[in-house]
């Protein structure tokens, strides 16, 4: 098996089972190691670290996967791993009310570049790694031998991760035949799932927050959800109370994919309103016609993908608060969320803070929100912690 090793004083971070080993930190390795190979990872003082995937096209050069030399990353060890991410839903998802979720989610499941969302009978599989795209097939042998009941992996490895790895996009179906249509529970209310739009098709990283929020809503409540994509917030208020909701979202797509969960659910009424547009536009438009919420959700998409968007993406996130907190009716709520990696909790609150300020609003926090229990947090790994969000009663 071929080396690398580390520049001295590299080791701390990779010993204390951080997986991403960055190009500045290594010092020689041999040659020609090809992408997403298997290889071992030293100190400078030749003492063994890791095993890990190599990629010579990414600026993360390589991503650790196993901290005990004796325990060879095999076909027995991709299972053993995905066994556990499974155990740990079995655990999480007894009941037929949700049967969408993810099943393995990269470095929080010890599996660093893969995630796997299933679906109902579907388990959508995406790779973000060259290690991950070389066992691919091994991966799905594995799915379709712990999983029986499934009648379809599809891959969806696309997006900024992969573009980030040197890598193509590749989509496809990798076993069964994709159903025409994918319906799946959440709570008790049905979603139909696109998978040909974005992200894996549903978000499941926010299905206890779209619960939590139901106390905050009266009935007859004005609710504006921001960034609704297919209705997730929207639906969960107009299931459990008769309140007036306003969805935007600038994706014709996820608006109409909203309408169609609506009907799905026989929710839609004269109360529902469905808005195709720009949410950064549309606040302003809302405060201009002077009109105010009881409720307002915002959910925007990751505007920090890396740390040194950090000035720009802070404003964007300031301004999107600072607007909406202007449209909350006195003791009314604003539920807002950041699924940037990058961007702390506490950051996030110091963002609030600021746009409180602005806004000449007093703002408390009444509770602090985290991606779903199918999305577990790596202690070694701090930015698989990556949504975050608050309630905030705005006076
Ligand atoms: N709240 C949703 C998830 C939101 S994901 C849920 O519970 O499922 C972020 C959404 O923001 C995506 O649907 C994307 O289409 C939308 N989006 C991205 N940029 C936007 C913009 N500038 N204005 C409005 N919507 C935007």
């Amino acid at each position: 098996m071929r080396s690398l090793y580390l520049k001295k004083g590299k080791e701390k971070q990779p010993l204390n089972k951080h997986s991403y080993i960055f190009s500045g930190a290594i010092e020689k390795h041999d040659p020609e190691i090809s992408a997403g190979e298997v290889i071992k990872i030293y100190s400078s003082e030749n003492k063994f670290i890791a095993y890990g995937h190599f990629n010579p096209n990414s600026e993360i050069r390589a991503r650790l996967l196993e901290w005990n030399e004796n325990s060879i990353v095999d076909q027995e060890w991709y299972r053993n791993k995905i066994i556990s991410a499974l155990k740990l839903r079995e655990r999480l998802f007894s009941s037929s009310e949700t049967d969408g979720f993810r099943l393995v989610y990269s470095e929080g499941d010890l599996l660093p570049g893969l995630i796997v969302d299933k679906f109902n009978e579907v388990l959508v599989l995406q790779s973000f790694t060259s290690g991950m795209d070389t066992v691919k097939l091994t991966i799905t042998n594995i799915l379709i031998e712990e999983l029986p009941e499934i009648k379809c992996i599809y891959e969806k490895s696309d997006g900024d991760g992969r573009r980030m790895e040197g890598l193509s996009n590749c989509t496809g179906v990798l076993y069964g035949k994709l159903p025409d249509d994918i319906v799946i529970h959440e709570n008790g209310i049905k979603y139909k799932v696109d998978l040909v739009s974005q992200k894996s098709g549903f978000y499941t990283d926010q299905r206890e927050n779209r619960q939590k929020i139901i106390p905050y809503i009266k009935p007859g409540a004005e609710v504006l959800d921001l960034f609704s994509y297919s209705g997730g917030f929207a639906l969960n208020c107009s299931k459990h109370l008769s309140c007036n909701v306003i969805l935007c979202d600038s994706s014709k797509d996820a608006i109409e994919l909203a309408g169609t969960n609506y009907r799905l659910n026989n929710l839609l009424t004269d109360d529902i309103t469905f808005v195709t547009k720009d949410c950064f536009t549309f606040i302003r438009e809302l405060y201009s016609d002077s009109r105010s919420f009881d409720v307002i959700i915002l959910d925007p998409p990751k505007l920090m993908p890396k740390k040194k968007d950090e000035y720009r993406a802070v404003r964007a996130y300031k301004d999107l608060n600072f607007n909406a907190m202007k449209l909350v009716k006195t003791g009314g709520f604003l539920i807002t969320f950041s699924c940037s990696g990058n961007f702390s909790m506490e950051e996030f609150k110091k963002m609030i803070a600021y746009s409180a300020k602005d806004a000449k609003r007093t703002v408390q926090i009444v509770e602090q929100l985290h991606q779903g229990i199918d999305h577990p947090v790596s202690v070694s790994v701090p930015e698989s912690e990556y949504l975050k969000g608050l309630i905030l009663r705005i006076l």
